[in-house]
């Protein structure tokens, strides 16, 4: 079981379902040809996919080209079904950063068939997943710099203001759908800049009051 720890808060939540939002940014939905979706576009990564701070992620055998997506990842604290808008924020336990690893290439050929995908998005090591900082700490989720470099070289640099869903309206979608609980974590998608990264490099993703990842590819 992997759990994450809300900081300064003595309390550990175990990990469940990953929920994670493709093309809520306009910038980077264009940049891979993309249409801007009227509803949130989901799909899921499985627990098992976390790794942390330090932890590599591991390039699967069956692709040749690994993307970096830096997210804003959403901490669900208490359990809801059908939430409103107006009451989601009382669910969100807290913030933290998370990276996206998208096997590009997979997906590509899986688009093109009309087929899912989790073997581009959920194998093992695709979610490095921060520790979260408690929600009351956070003064707005909607105006965070998001930030990801490359060996040190920058490669996103974005800002949670210009998601197209925001998270009430995020965390609302989804409940109607699938039961949110305790541990759940919601990846809100990325910002433009988005690009490949190979065995030997070293990522560092960075959300400003928020976490910090440094992440080694293999
Ligand atoms: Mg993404």
């Amino acid at each position: 079981m992997k759990t994450r720890k809300l900081i300064g808060i003595k309390q550990e939540f175990t990990i469940g379902k990953i929920v994670c939002l493709a093309r809520n940014y306009a910038e980077h939905a264009k940049e891979l040809g993309n249409e801007t979706p009227a509803a949130p576009v989901l799909f899921m990564k499985p627990a098992s996919s976390v790794i942390g701070d330090g932890d590599a992620v591991s390039i699967p055998a069956y692709s040749q080209e690994c993307h970096y997506e830096v997210e804003l990842a959403v901490l669900i604290g208490t359990q809801c079904r059908n939430v409103s808008a107006d009451n989601a924020m009382e669910h969100v336990a807290g913030y933290g950063v998370a990276i996206d690893m998208t096997l590009r290439d997979v997906q590509n050929q899986l688009k093109a068939k009309g087929l899912p995908w989790e073997i581009a998005k959920g194998f093992d090591t695709s979610c490095p997943l921060s520790d979260f900082v408690p929600a009351a700490a956070v003064a707005d989720p909607h105006n965070l710099n998001l930030k990801l470099a490359v060996n040190g070289e920058g490669r996103q640099d974005g800002t949670s203001s210009d998601m197209i869903h925001r998270i009430p309206q995020i965390v609302a979608y989804i409940s109607a759908i699938f039961t949110l609980e305790p541990g759940d974590v919601i990846l809100t998608g990325t910002p433009a800049g988005v690009g490949p990264v190979r065995a030997g490099e070293v990522m560092t993703a960075e959300i400003v009051s928020v976490g910090r990842l440094t992440i080694p590819v293999t």
